[in-house]
């Protein structure tokens, strides 16, 4: 595709120079995707941004929380006084990717009435009835939220792709049609990221043969996940053609590297972060007279 759109100024937000050294967002910046972006240049064990070892990595994780618990807080009451603002972090990855580890360790550390997690497994015989983005709408988050997606709509042009679930012709209108949508989303206050958690082939082999191992594993193992293993090279096609064409500048992927577990959640955690940053979130004004108020209490 290759037409980056620039940001748009209509919400009158500023915007911080994406991609700039020292614009406080070294995450994002440097895992975001841009134009001529190759996936297969990638390398999975790599630990961009941080320059510390994994103890350093998870302690970094911890120490986060007490900001994320007040900027999550920052946009739940901004909601309560008529913000829409909302935020969308989806996460796609390869089976044994993580996207679980991510659930748990990041967005499990946020409090609970601030986000919505959805998982989107194979459709339904309801949800085939409907175009594909129904059941993503149907689960948007409502403002002051952080809505999560474990998987997304996304997959209709992964597994789908993959394996011709729907006539090729249908398929591919597809990532147009999720451009459109996202350009919808992102225009209606939707803070939206979307995240490729990417481990390696050999991660992945790793990490099947533990779920076998380890019988308190059994249960995360699919055996249909090594028949999807057998289509590797098709997924990473298919990931690189939705880095290619679905990466506008205002809706643009983050690819984490994804072999070391406890860098990943720290990626994910920190370009979350820097989202929220960078949303300028106010504690709401009192929409009462608070002497007044003061006043009347002390008299009580
Ligand atoms: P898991 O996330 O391991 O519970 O697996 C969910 C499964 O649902 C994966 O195999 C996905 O590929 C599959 N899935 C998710 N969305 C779709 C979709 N739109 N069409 C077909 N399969 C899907
Ligand atoms: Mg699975």
């Amino acid at each position: 595709m290759g037409t980056k759109k620039k940001h748009g100024k209509k919400h009158g937000k500023k915007h911080k120079k994406k991609g700039e050294k020292g614009s406080g967002s070294p995450f994002s910046d440097a895992l975001r995707v841009s134009d001529g972006f190759v996936l297969a240049d990638v390398d999975q064990r790599s630990t961009p941004a941080f320059d510390g070892d994994k103890q350093e990595g998870k302690d970094a994780l911890v120490a986060a929380d007490g900001e994320m618990d007040d900027l999550q807080e920052r946009l739940y009451a901004q909601s309560r006084s008529g913000g829409r603002r909302r935020v969308l972090l989806v996460i796609q990855g390869m089976d044994t990717s993580g996207k679980g580890g991510i659930m748990r360790h990041v967005v499990g550390a946020v409090d609970p009435q601030g986000t919505q997690i959805t998982a989107f497994k194979a459709p339904t015989a309801e949800e085939k009835e409907h175009p594909f983005l129904w059941r993503i709408r149907n689960a948007l988050p409502q403002p002051g939220m952080i809505g999560v997606f474990d998987r997304s709509h996304y997959e209709d042009v992964l597994v789908v792709r993959v394996h011709d679930l729907v006539p090729p012709a249908q398929w591919k209108r597809r990532y147009a049609t999720i451009n459109d949508f996202e350009e919808s989303l992102v225009e209606d206050d939707v803070t939206l990221i979307k995240v490729m958690l990417h481990i390696s082939a050999n991660e992945q082999k790793e990490r099947l043969m533990e779920r076998l191992e380890r019988p308190d594993k059994y249960w995360k193992f699919n055996p249909g996940d090594l028949d999807e293993r057998e289509f590797w090279d098709d997924y990473q096609q298919a990931y690189q053609v939705i880095m290619d064409r679905c990466s506008p500048e205002r809706a643009p992927w983050f690819v984490v590297p994804a072999d070391r577990k406890w860098y990943a959640r720290l990626a994910v955690q920190q370009i979350l972060l820097e989202h929220l940053r960078d949303l300028d979130l106010r504690w709401p004004e009192a929409d009462f007279d608070v002497e007044a108020n003061k006043e009347r209490l002390q008299a009580m």
